[in-house]
């Protein structure tokens, strides 16, 4: 199985939504092997939701917080996110693990909760530039998985995202993404026993239809998580048929 996630992070309105959706819907041809989800703003979920899910697409939120409800202005619970009809939740995305401080304690609680009510887990870890030129990458996405080794053993995606590649237009080479993912794959073993041997491991940083297809091929890799180029529904529908080829 395949899973291509569009991440629209706090981009579009609504009139860009649905046209969004008219677009896409003409360009896309569902395939039993292929996942598709796309995680817009929370605003955006209904508008999502109710035009593409015939077709098949699920929607995902950005993020969401482990406490069931309560004074926690601005926040959204995972009952509230499946209640919105989505089917998935980001979780520890590095934008907000740098800019809203968001910590391996809490994602341990977030992946808890989102399994609790029947969210898809989607596990965004990945190192930066300067832990990478340290030679810690290994190291920060070990400590990054180690979020899941309480985690029940409901459905989990992973995708790796090396920070330096997100929003850049500079993706990680084929050796680098191998070599993450090979570490990915026998960690999520450990952990996971022998469900974490078939856990989805997405790459995420400035996918593009351009360079998708050699990603694709990297072992390991089982789709992407596509920032600024998902936005677009035409470079979107080309990715999963990429995927889907
Ligand atoms: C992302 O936001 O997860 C991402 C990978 O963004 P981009 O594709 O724009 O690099």
């Amino acid at each position: 199985m395949r899973c291509v996630v569009a991440n629209w992070k706090m981009n579009l309105l609504y009139a860009d939504a649905s046209n969004f959706c008219t677009e896409f819907a003409k360009h896309y041809t569902p395939a039993e092997d292929v996942r598709v989800a796309i995680a817009p703003p929370t605003v955006l979920l209904w508008t999502i939701h109710s035009q593409l899910r015939e077709r098949g697409i699920t929607t995902f939120a950005q993020n969401g917080h482990f406490e069931p409800k309560g004074a926690f202005t601005g926040e959204l619970s995972m009952a509230q996110i499946r209640d919105a009809g989505c089917s998935g939740v980001i979780l520890g995305h590095s934008e907000r693990r740098q800019m809203f401080g968001e910590t391996n304690e809490a994602l341990v609680k977030k992946v808890h909760a989102a399994q609790e009510r029947k969210l898809l887990p989607l596990l965004c870890i990945g190192e930066t530039m300067a832990e990478r030129e340290r030679e810690q990458t290994f190291s920060v996405l070990q400590t990054q998985l180690s979020v899941l080794k309480g985690a029940s053993r409901g459905p989990i995606w992973v995708a790796y995202e090396p920070v330096w590649a997100i929003g850049t237009g500079r993706t990680a080479d084929t050796y680098q993404i191998g070599e993450a993912h090979a570490f990915i794959r026998e960690e999520l073993r450990v952990i996971l026993g022998e469900q974490g041997g078939s856990v989805p491991i997405l790459y995420g940083g400035s996918v593009a239809p351009q360079n998708f297809e050699q990603i694709l091929s990297v072992p390991e890799v089982a789709g992407g998580l596509v920032g600024g180029a998902s936005l677009d529904p035409m470079a979107f529908a080309q990715m999963v048929k990429i995927a889907q080829s």
